[in-house]
């Protein structure tokens, strides 16, 4: 039979030698990975067979199998889901496909630079996946036959340098089977009970039976409850479990940083576990700003990429909803309109909504860090959700002159001096030079309070929202920001000093106007500066000057 030798990407081949020689103290997760995979492939498989009912049809029950075979020194893991052809097998696991095992690689690069070490942290923090068996196993079979296919497909490597694929005969009926030779100094990985405590510790949640093949027993024993973690009691469920269900859905490695689980009965009923992660994601800023929430119907797994789902400005949460009253069998189109996805969208912005302002109220420092990583992309809801934007001005937060924390609007308003009709705002690409604008400079001879705003984002709320708490938002680089109104800190005869125009100023100015002709809409005299001699501001009714630059770096 014919055998394919084929080279494996170049940074798998670097992710490989370090996975392989990493004298990490946490290598049992490699079966925490290999059993997620087996799920998802599980997941995949079931959602194939709502439009493809023979894929499935009179095949045994959905499961994953771990089998430890001492005589051989070797762990199987096997499921019977949607498996893998030819290309499948060269596409997944001679590539680094996956985000996590990207940003692992990014990490490792940013690491070397820094200390030249850290590699070996960064295993568990971002996951290695599939590539992790090569922890524990110095060579790894993996024979898989796809859902439907008459032909077996046989993958094999030593995780150095390269791997082959052959057609197989071996293969199971469907789905995959993983063979681990276990490394000799890993041999513990064949103790029956040594497994058990790693599938209840990291992969209970799973919803797919886990059945243990022990040596000279009949029988296989399940390991896991496999009921789907989101339909059981929340008294139920350890804040383990929790984490580990957002590690596997979200494929992630951080600790979440808020969870949410609801289940709801009545007119509509669904439930919802989502998590809001503490680490930003990598496509968090990605123009398609796509939504990870994953969607069941009735247990069933149906897409993690539907828009109508959840708003873009919450493209930050993971996890699950599943829903009761869609049809298993409902097409993508049908999904884009549904009223039950509407309303079920609406409700669930809400929640999260009320969960977050109860964090900012009752821990402020937390939603801080939450605002820091998150706070960016909240903020796009400020022009796109107007049934919400009341709420959302309320849960944002700005960085000031006054001081170097986050702060509230209502808390801004609450500072205002005397005579201040406005909340004022500068923006920019970065805080730290907002901070040394001239225009700021007579804005902090009166100590009036001015948001420092640097997302992109922000150019394109303020102009939509306008007003805030009954007063308007002004751009202090506008000529109309006028602060004559607001009373100052400075002694009466200084004030006095400065109202009027000193001599020979009209004859600068002309001659300003003269030497600067068209670049120049017009020149003013102004109160706004204090050591600066000059600054450029926009006129009023003209473009706001950062937005007229974001958009010129566009080319718009
Ligand atoms: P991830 O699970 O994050 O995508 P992995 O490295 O764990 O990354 O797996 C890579 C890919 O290999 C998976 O996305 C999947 O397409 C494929 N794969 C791995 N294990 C299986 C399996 N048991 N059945 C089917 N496909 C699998
Ligand atoms: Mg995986």
């Amino acid at each position: 039979m014919s055998e394919e030798k084929l080279a494996f990407q170049a940074e798998v081949s670097r992710l490989l030698e370090i996975v392989a020689g990493a004298l990490y103290s946490n290598k049992e997760i490699f079966l925490r990975e290999l059993i997620s995979n087996a799920s998802d492939a599980c997941d995949r498989l079931r959602y194939a067979a709502l439009t493809q009912p023979e894929l499935t049809a009179g095949s045994d029950p959905l499961a994953i199998e771990i089998h430890p075979d001492s005589a051989a020194g070797s762990l199987k893991i096997s499921d019977n889901g949607i498996g893998m052809n030819h290309d499948d097998l060269v596409a997944n696991l001679g590539t680094i496909a996956r985000s996590g095992t990207a940003a692992f690689m990014a990490g490792l690069e940013q690491a070397k630079k820094e200390n030249g070490q850290g590699a070996v942290n960064l295993i568990g923090q971002f996951g290695v996946g599939f590539y992790s068996s090569f922890m524990v196993a110095d060579r790894v079979v993996v024979e898989s036959r796809k859902a439907g296919d008459a032909q077996g497909w046989r993958w094999e490597s030593d995780g150095k340098g390269g791997f082959t694929v052959a057609e197989s005969d071996v293969s199971p009926e469907r789905g995959t089977t993983i063979t681990l030779h276990l490394k000799d100094e890993e041999k513990e990985y064949l103790d029956p009970l040594r497994l058990e405590r790693i599938v209840r510790a990291y992969s209970d949640h799973i919803a797919v039976p886990i059945h243990l093949r022990e040596p000279g027993k009949e029988e296989p024993r399940q390991l896991n409850s496999a009921s789907a973690l989101w339909t059981r009691p929340k008294s139920e469920i350890t804040d383990d479990q929790y984490r580990e269900f957002y590690h596997h859905t979200a494929h992630a490695f951080d600790d979440p940083w808020m969870k949410l689980h609801f289940q709801v009965e009545g007119l509509l009923s669904y439930a919802g576990l989502l998590f809001i992660p503490s680490q930003p994601p990598m496509d968090l800023f990605h123009p398609e700003r796509r939504q990870h929430v994953k969607l069941y119907v009735k247990r069933v797994f149906i897409t993690d990429d539907n828009e109508a789902l959840l708003p873009p400005y919450l493209r930050f949460l993971r996890g699950i909803i599943d829903c009761e009253d869609l049809p298993l069998n409902i097409s993508r189109e049908m999904l884009q309109h549904s009223p039950v996805l509407s309303k079920i969208r609406g409700s669930v912005t809400k929640r999260v909504l009320d969960a977050l302002e109860e964090k900012a109220e009752k821990e402020p420092d937390s939603y801080s860090s939450f605002w820091e990583t998150f706070g960016g992309v909240l903020k796009e809801g400020l022009y796109e959700d107007h049934a919400n934007r009341e709420r959302l001005l309320n849960l944002a937060r700005f960085r000031s002159t006054q001081g170097d924390g986050w702060t509230s609007l209502a808390e801004v308003k609450a500072r205002m001096k005397e005579g201040q009709k406005a909340f004022y705002f500068i923006t920019g690409d970065s805080v730290e030079t907002l901070r040394q604008s001239p225009q700021l400079e007579g804005f902090a001879a009166k100590d009036v309070e001015v948001l420092l705003m640097a997302d992109p984002v922000d150019e394109f709320w303020v102009t939509a929202v306008g007003e805030v708490l009954g007063l308007p938002l002004k751009s202090v680089t506008r000529g109309g920001a006028d602060l004559s109104g607001i009373a100052g800190e400075e002694k009466e005869n200084e004030a006095d000093e400065k109202s009027a125009t000193p001599e020979g100023f009209d004859a600068l100015l002309a001659f300003l106007k003269l030497t600067l002709k068209d670049a120049v809409k017009d020149v003013r005299a102004s109160e706004r500066l204090e050591s600066s001699a000059v600054c450029l501001v926009a006129d009023e009714g003209d473009m706001d000057m950062h937005l007229e630059r974001l958009l010129r770096q566009h080319k718009q």
